[in-house]
């Protein structure tokens, strides 16, 4: 009734067919003698024509029509004289003899094009019209695409896609929860899931030994750059496995989507420790799609009369390629101020440029000689046109700084092509990382993570240093310098997970209220087990290059966390508060 045909189906070999096709008005263009109308769906565009001469009523109906209004029409399928060759339907048009408007729309707030002049806020609040655009549109498609391709490839192999829980019990770790009072428990409170990992456990040690599920994850932090407070993984966990498992079936899993969706082979997957990752990238999720490895100077560089680098734990630096000649000295102390913001805290920058002509400039030429920095430039690999920059101080916030750094010359040098994908696992991270605000040991990857077995009799240490060093049978996918997903083999032995909490500081009392469920349900035949979560709007956006992961999301919050659409969060009715045994004490305006 509606349509035969949708509005990006037509070809040249339709030609001569009548077809009904329903849509909205993309554009109008008016030359009086002849109308054209672009109708849009989701699957394209196709163009209508009227023509005054053969049906003047039709005509002066098509032209009173506006933007976004919904049309059904009826035509004949014919060749166009005007070929547009960017359009899939770009050799036909369709020659309407029957119009019908099944709405109207008023003027749209910014326009629906591939290119809009609306900002993100007004954007926002009309998100169905912006879904109407091509960019956001193929995007939510995208989405759809590797969501039923994980479907389709974790079935195959012997996944079963379980649901677990919304309404949960909110415990202190990791980040807030989001909570929801309970009507009939008056006082009390579920937590919306960060992740359903104690449920997954569970599924474990109820058998189901090959658990999927696409889940949607709520964590109240402030919201930091492209962060949403409600996103979606791709979780999964798996019995009788070991890490190398959980590994090969994930990697398969990338695999299978980047051809399937991309129609992208994906090469090898590199392994790297969390230890080399920090060492040579300074980061545990390093962007291989360029080299600019971090080389250190400590040998070279201290013990020369140098303060700021005698005093330093650590002196390291990267070679940035043909630079030397693209930085005047104006550059280099405006990338020295971008390094000394707050957000980065570096020091101060030392460079040194190895000119074509062979000669040597450095802003430290009057506490090293040439012969000195040539040895630099030796060790650091680099050649005549080169540029070293070097970071100083201590070792972990300096691997930090010079790591940004790194990021930031292979923005400048134009080395981040989104066409290249460079995956590598990184694994064996620390158990425990320490917090010196608190003063106490928090997990890095999370409680239930398992120590490498041959760590595991360092958990009795009472040694700070000792347990800092403790690595845990834990994984990262890392896809050009993002961060895809992590997992871990997991503790299925009460004594051990106990012994985890405590070095978390919990004491007896606490675990057992918290986590007595999953530390009970250890005792009947938990089997060892482990897995793995990715972030699913993370991961499409890095498969198409993008930054943002906000357009693989339909309705998406701003950066205060607010649907600005229907407006939320919002107050509640005095009656809802009281019925939820809830009283707000905000001061009266
Ligand atoms: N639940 C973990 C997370 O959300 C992933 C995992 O360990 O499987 O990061």
């Amino acid at each position: 009734m509606y349509r035969t045909h949708t509005c990006g189906e037509l070809r040249m070999q339709n030609t001569g067919e009548e077809v009904t096709l329903s849509g909205w008005t993309d554009a109008k263009r008016d030359f009086g003698q002849l109308t054209f109308i672009d109708l849009r769906d989701r699957y394209g565009i196709t163009q209508l024509v009227f023509d005054m001469d053969a049906q003047p009523e039709l005509c002066n109906e098509a032209r009173k029509i506006g933007r976004e209004w919904v049309l059904l029409i009826k035509g004949i399928v014919r060749e166009r004289s005007n070929k547009n060759p960017n359009r899939p339907t770009g050799e036909i048009e369709i020659d309407v003899f029957t119009l019908q408007v099944l709405n109207a729309s008023k003027v749209p707030p910014f326009t629906i094009e591939e290119n809009t002049d609306g900002g993100e806020e007004i954007r926002m609040k009309y998100r169905y019209l912006d879904i109407r655009r091509a960019p956001v549109k193929e995007k939510i498609i995208f989405r759809s695409k590797v969501a039923i391709e994980t479907r389709k490839h974790l079935a195959e192999h012997g996944f079963i896609e379980i649901e677990t829980p919304y309404l949960i019990k909110s415990t202190p770790e990791g980040a807030r929860d989001f909570v929801v009072p309970s009507r009939m428990n008056p006082g009390q409170f579920y937590a919306l899931p960060q992740s359903p990992q104690t449920f997954k456990q569970l599924l474990m040690v109820a058998g189901m030994d090959k658990y999927f599920q696409i889940v949607k994850c709520f964590r109240d932090e402030d919201l930091r750059a492209d962060r949403q407070p409600e996103f979606t993984q791709i979780d999964c966990e798996m019995a009788f496995v070991v890490k190398e498992d959980i590994l090969q079936t994930f990697e398969q899993l990338t695999r299978h989507l980047y051809k399937t969706v991309m129609g992208v082979e994906l090469s090898d997957f590199p392994r790297m420790t969390y230890d080399e990752a920090m060492r040579r990238y300074g980061s545990d999720k390093p962007d291989l799609r360029f080299g600019m490895e971090f080389i250190e100077l400590n040998d070279l560089a201290k013990g020369r009369g140098f303060p700021v680098f005698d005093q330093a734990e650590l002196v390291v630096g990267i070679s940035a390629k043909g630079q030397a000649n693209k930085f005047s000295n104006k550059d280099i102390k405006k990338l020295t101020s971008w390094l000394q913001r707050p957000q980065i805290g570096a020091k101060g920058l030392v460079h040194v440029k190895w000119n074509e002509d062979g000669t040597i400039k450095s802003s430290v030429g009057k506490f090293f000689s040439d012969e000195q920095l040539k040895g630099w430039l030796e060790a650091m690999h680099a050649r005549p046109g080169d540029m070293l920059l070097i970071l100083a101080g201590d070792a972990d916030p300096t691997r930090k700084q010079l790591s940004e750094l790194r990021l930031e010359m292979a923005e400048r040098m134009n080395l981040l092509d989104s066409k290249v994908v460079k995956p590598l696992w990184v694994i064996d991270f620390p158990l425990l990382e320490w917090d010196e605000d608190s003063q106490r040991f928090h997990a890095m990857h999370h409680p239930f993570t398992s120590p490498r077995k041959e760590d595991i009799e360092l958990l009795n240490s009472s040694d700070r240093a000792v347990l800092s060093s403790i690595k845990a049978d834990a994984y990262d996918l890392v896809i050009n310098g993002a961060e895809i997903g992590g997992g871990s083999i997991r503790i299925h032995d009460r004594k051990i997970q106990m012994k985890t909490f405590h070095l978390l500081g919990f004491t007896d009392e606490e675990a057992e209220s918290q986590f007595g469920f999953l530390m009970g349900a250890f005792e009947y035949g938990a089997p060892p087990h482990g897995g793995i979560a990715f972030g699913l709007d993370r991961l499409c956006a890095i498969m198409q290059g993008e930054k943002s992961i906000r357009d693989y999301i339909a309705f998406p919050k701003n950066n205060q966390g607010r649907d600005v659409m229907i407006d939320a969060p919002s107050p509640i009715d005095p009656d809802q508060l009281d019925e939820l045994s809830l009283s707000l004490n905000l001061p009266i305006e």
